[in-house]
């Protein structure tokens, strides 16, 4: 099969899913935006993607991020980062990203914000350590309104939301306990600070169905969208 039938018809079974799962929580369709969780992804398999529909392309590491933009500077791309994030990075993340999902600590967010170019406004994520883990990155809970209200005043940034990525767990109700736990989280920080947060990035391939249950605007798929990754 060529790159471009592939493409299709993955993209195709990914949005009947996001279809179906909108449909099942009364939602509609058009507030559920997919990104392509592109690591370790070809450019080419990327472009194949795009020319099929795909719009938005998330990437974990810079270099393989910047990679691809070079290869696929022209088209008409939404891309995002998803990945950890080291302060020496931030000038670069800024200057060639959209949007950023995964800021943990007000010193990145003010970095983002003095090296935004003036042209564009980042729009950006908090990410939250939902199930508390401690080891993983993310903000704690406890300390997510605070820092909310806080990047929320840095004049360069758009705070939308929040992004997790919650342990594996099984099944449907298990699966919607934490994305159930981020929407309330959200809706705590807007009504205490005033604030107009509107996005929640979260479910990929294994809980996307959950995640829309529970409000997602932005699922994040690779697996199951662009297949298995290359090691
Ligand atoms: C890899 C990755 C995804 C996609 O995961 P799949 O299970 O392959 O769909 C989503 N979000 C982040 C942050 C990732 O690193």
């Amino acid at each position: 099969m060529s790159n471009r039938d592939y493409a299709s018809k993955q993209l195709n079974k990914i949005q009947n899913r996001i279809v179906s799962a909108a449909r099942a929580a009364n939602r509609n369709v058009d507030s559920i935006r997919l990104v392509g969780a592109a690591k370790q992804q070809s450019a080419e398999l990327v472009s194949a993607f795009h020319q099929a529909g795909l719009n938005d392309i998330g990437e974990n590491y810079l270099n393989q991020g910047l990679e691809k933009q070079q290869v696929l500077g022209e088209l008409q791309l939404n891309w995002h980062f998803i990945g950890a994030i080291q302060s020496n990075k931030t000038s670069d993340i800024a200057l060639h990203f959209d949007w950023v999902h995964s800021v943990d600590r007000m010193k990145i967010a003010e970095r983002l914000n003095r090296q935004s170019p003036s042209n564009k406004r980042l729009q950006v994520l908090l990410q939250i350590d939902i199930d508390d883990e401690a080891t993983k990155a993310g903000v704690a809970v406890d300390q997510v309104p605070a820092l909310s209200n806080e990047v929320a005043q840095l004049p360069a940034l758009d705070l939308r939301g929040f992004m997790l990525l919650p342990r594996a767990r099984e099944g449907f109700d298990q699966q919607r306990k934490p994305f159930a736990r981020a929407r309330k989280l959200l809706e705590t920080c807007n009504q205490r600070y005033g604030l107009q947060m509107d996005s929640l990035s979260m479910g990929m391939s294994n809980d996307l169905e959950a995640a829309i249950a529970e409000g997602s605007t932005m699922v994040r798929i690779g697996t199951d969208l662009f297949g298995p990754r290359a090691k």
